[in-house]
């Protein structure tokens, strides 16, 4: 910032305060030049980023509807919040600047990028969920090419858990023999 008394451009933080409703924040500075004291204020800027959904309807971009699905991805995975929001203002940052309408698989396709380096498991989450492959093929391309890189056993395991494997096993031996009951009575 600017003095607004000597035009030096030296300023320090000397006190920060969220606005009631956390929509803004009061900053209090000090000049190192002259020593004067001005306040500043930090607002949110609204986006006007509007999304164009694969069946071609619009609508504005909900910046808190992209990190909820990126926070989903993460789910019991050891990403802590604040790689979580870094990562959504990159996303945001090169969205805006990338012109006011911007096709949902754009934005799934960023986000994707981001997570290949952060997190693979956090990657096959949030493409078999948003990105929806084109079809099986690919997305078994996708977990091979994973696997080279990281242990599969630990893949595996993330993404398969020894309990919800057995549960499911116990519902498909259940419903199996419901099918032959049901069967025997016809
Ligand atoms: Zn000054």
């Amino acid at each position: 910032m600017r003095c607004p008394k000597c035009g030096s451009r030296d300023d320090k933080v000397i006190d920060s305060r969220q606005s009631r409703d956390g929509s803004s924040i009061r900053r209090r500075r000090q000049c190192l030049k002259c020593k004067y004291r001005y306040t500043t204020y930090e607002e949110i800027e609204r986006s006007d980023l509007r999304v164009i959904k694969t069946n071609r309807t619009h609508e504005p971009f909900d910046r808190r509807k992209l990190a909820a699905s990126i926070a989903k991805a993460f789910e019991k995975r050891s990403t802590s919040l604040l790689t979580l929001e870094d990562m959504v203002d990159e996303i945001v940052h090169e969205l805006e600047t990338g012109g006011r309408e911007v096709p949902s698989s754009v934005i799934g396709a960023r986000v994707l990028e981001k997570l290949r380096g952060i997190d693979e498991v956090a990657y096959l989450r949030y493409a078999s969920v948003y990105q929806r492959f084109q079809d099986v093929d690919q997305f078994v391309d996708a977990i091979h090419t994973l696997g080279r890189r990281i242990k599969s056993n630990a893949l595996q395991r993330e993404l398969f858990p020894p309990e919800a494997t057995k549960e499911n096993a116990n519902v498909a031996r259940r419903s199996r023999e419901g099918a032959i009951k049901n069967h025997g009575r016809v």
